[in-house]
């Protein structure tokens, strides 16, 4: 049986990139993911600025650009009262885009195919064990061996859960989200609305289609779909994809010849928007660290290395993931925020721009 380099969980953002960037290393690498590619995936469906050095790394910044896609020039928030404040967002080549995440995972799953990855889809990982190495088990039957493993699986795990890492999620919150027609005039902005039961993010993701999400609280979702259902003249049988828990408390992301990236170590507020940012780029640490680690450089002090970029990765920005946590918990808090900026738009200026600012 072969035995890879590595063996990586999930071909999201975070598995794809790090199988992308491990394959170019010259590492013999392995994607197990249960589901069949292209996939959709519960999600707002916009790409943060600082995404663009990652995908020009992939050299995948051009053929992302050939995708349907929608540049996004502005995001408006919008209180419970239904009055709004808009902030424009950085225009150019590197702007804020939306991308279905069947068309954006699918081109990166198959990069890291095309760079030499060994991709196998429609299989799940359902058991671990460990000797020399990792022994991994799938619903179907099959066995793979690899040195190091990657959990790239999202915010529920398996990795993490099979490992008793996977942090028992809190009471949390509940996510809806569709592709439904794109209403004449919406325009190429983001609307973030705070609704009393929760919060809507709603962007057009190509000419003909808008992505909207609902964020609310297992009692409170499904009078936040009879909103959407009037606001947007949906049907009664409209489809909706869901997920839960919304966060949950991270995982530590590297150990013995074990990494967690992605949703799977750290969990976001997805209000920000940023979680694809750091799925790309986390994957990309892993794989430069796993490249040293195969190479017999000292595992310590790579590992040091490792941490301290991880953690560089998230500095300057946590705190208002936390602020947007606390505005969307309590929607009547968000508002005030909305109120204060028409007063002081200077105040949203600040806040977006230290969200879209490309690093
Ligand atoms: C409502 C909502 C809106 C969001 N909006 C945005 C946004 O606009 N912009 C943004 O940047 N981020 C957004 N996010 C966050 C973003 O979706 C995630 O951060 C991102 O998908 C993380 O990528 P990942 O590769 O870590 O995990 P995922 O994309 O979740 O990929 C994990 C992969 O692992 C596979 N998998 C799981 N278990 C197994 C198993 N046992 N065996 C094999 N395969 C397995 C899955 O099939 C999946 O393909 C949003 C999240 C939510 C909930």
């Amino acid at each position: 049986m072969q035995l890879f380099d590595v063996a990586i969980v999930g071909g999201g953002p975070a598995g794809s990139s790090c199988a992308a960037f491990c394959a170019m290393a010259g590492l013999q690498s392995l994607v197990l993911d249960r589901e069949k590619f292209p996939r959709e995936k519960v999600c707002g469906d916009c790409l943060n600025p600082s995404c663009w050095p990652v995908l020009e790394r992939l050299k995948l910044a051009e053929q992302l650009r050939d995708l349907p896609h929608s540049k996004l020039s502005s995001v408006e928030f919008i209180s419970i009262n239904g009055r709004g404040v808009t902030v424009d967002l950085p225009s150019g080549a590197d702007c804020e885009i939306s991308v279905k995440r069947s068309l954006f995972d699918d081109l990166l799953l198959r990069r890291a195919r095309e760079l030499g990855a060994n991709v196998h889809e429609q299989t799940t990982v359902t058991g671990l064990s460990r000797n020399d190495h990792w022994n991994i088990e799938t619903a179907s039957g099959d066995f793979f061996q690899a040195r190091i493993l990657i959990g790239a699986d999202g915010r529920n795990s398996t990795v993490a859960h099979l490992c008793n890492l996977l942090p028992r999620p809190a009471r949390e919150r509940v996510a809806l989200q569709a592709h439904i027609p794109l209403p004449r005039d919406f325009g190429n902005r983001i609307v973030l609305q705070f609704l009393p039961e929760g919060y809507s993010g709603q962007a057009s993701v190509n000419e003909t289609q808008l992505n909207l999400c609902l964020v609310g609280t297992p009692p409170t979702i499904s009078k936040l779909r009879r909103w959407a259902e009037r606001q947007f003249q949906l049907p009664a049988d409209q489809g909706w994809r869901t997920i839960t828990p919304l966060t949950r408390s991270p995982v530590p992301s590297a150990h013995e010849n074990l990494f967690f990236i992605g949703d799977a170590a750290r969990v976001v507020e997805p209000f920000t928007g940023e979680g694809i940012y750091y799925a790309l780029q986390s994957g990309e640490l892993a794989a430069n660290a796993i490249a040293k680690i195969v190479r017999g450089d000292d595992r310590n002090s790579v590992l040091r290395e490792f941490g301290r970029a991880y953690a560089q990765m998230y500095r300057g920005r946590l705190w208002i993931n936390r602020l947007s946590r606390a505005a969307v918990l309590r929607p009547q808090l968000g508002s005030l925020f909305v109120h204060a900026a028409r007063i002081r738009p200077e105040i949203m200026k600040f806040l977006t721009g230290k969200i879209v600012e490309k690093l």
